[in-house]
């Protein structure tokens, strides 16, 4: 298959379960792929089991500092990028908003939407002559809310509006970039503590959790040329989740 041949592209947190899966994805259907994640052992690891066609790269997505660099290596060795996936992201601590540790709300907000505001920023730098389509991982809880998660679901509702902000902005700008959310539902990976697995499932009504590959097939859909008319659009993959 050659969906994606000729694109270059970024996965932030390409070494957890989503980014990782979606890498695999994206180089079978022709692209080469930089792992970026600030865990360089696995990272290594994902990039050299998917061969020739990926390479892992340190990024903490966090650091304005590490994004220019990035986005050159990737060109060295690759070429020019032309989609970004803001994939990396945290958990919350479970907690009432009423305990809410102030630490853990900017952890999260800083990695899950300044993360991807970042991202955006330079994705705007790098792409704005070749061309190319971001796509930033939101969630379902950006879009109903989860008790106990506030900082999640306050990142994930804040990823779901820069996008559409950034949708606009690309196009005021003439730039021939497309930015899009995803909001995956409730998916089998490491974020999804055991004692939340049954409760997920009860919340959605196909009554099974997704897998990697379900939200996976979105991606590559929106790296691809056929989604050229989709922009500042939300891709819900959630089995039909109930708030
Ligand atoms: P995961 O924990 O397996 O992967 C996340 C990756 O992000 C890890 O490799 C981690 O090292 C990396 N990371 C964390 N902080 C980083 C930083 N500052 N800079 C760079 N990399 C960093 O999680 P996952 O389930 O694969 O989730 C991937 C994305 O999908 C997340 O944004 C998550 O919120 C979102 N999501 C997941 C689900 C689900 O049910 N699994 C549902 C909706 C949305």
């Amino acid at each position: 298959m050659d969906r994606l041949q000729g694109k270059v592209a970024i996965i932030t947190g390409g070494a957890g379960t989503l980014g990782a899966e979606d890498a695999k994805m994206f180089i079978d259907e022709g692209a080469d792929v930089i792992i970026a994640d600030m865990n360089e052992e696995l990272g290594t690891k994902v990039a050299s089991d998917l061969g020739d066609h990926a390479v892992f790269s340190l990024l903490n997505v966090t650091d304005e500092a590490n994004w220019d660099a990035i986005f050159q290596f990737a060109k060295e060795k690759f070429g020019p990028v032309n989609v970004l996936v803001n994939n990396a992201g945290i958990g919350d601590k479970p907690s009432y908003i009423k305990d809410v540790d102030i630490d853990v709300w900017n952890k999260v907000l800083a990695v899950n939407l300044t993360g991807t505001l970042i991202g955006i920023k330079y994705a705007m730098k790098y792409m704005k002559q070749t061309g190319g389509s971001i796509i930033n991982i939101s969630s379902i809880i950006g879009n109903i809310g989860l008790a106990r998660a506030a900082a999640y679901s306050a990142s994930k509702a804040g990823v779901r509006e820069i996008t559409k902000t950034a949708a606009i902005e690309a196009a005021e700008l003439d730039y021939p970039i497309r930015v899009n959310s995803v909001h995956p539902g409730w998916v089998d990976t490491g974020i999804v503590p055991d004692v939340m697995k049954q409760i997920a499932i009860s919340k959605t009504p196909l009554k099974h959790m997704g897998s990697p590959e379900d939200v996976g097939n979105i991606l590559v859909y929106l790296a691809s040329d056929e989604s050229k008319f989709a922009t500042g659009a939300e891709f819900i993959v959630d089995g039909g989740v109930l708030a």
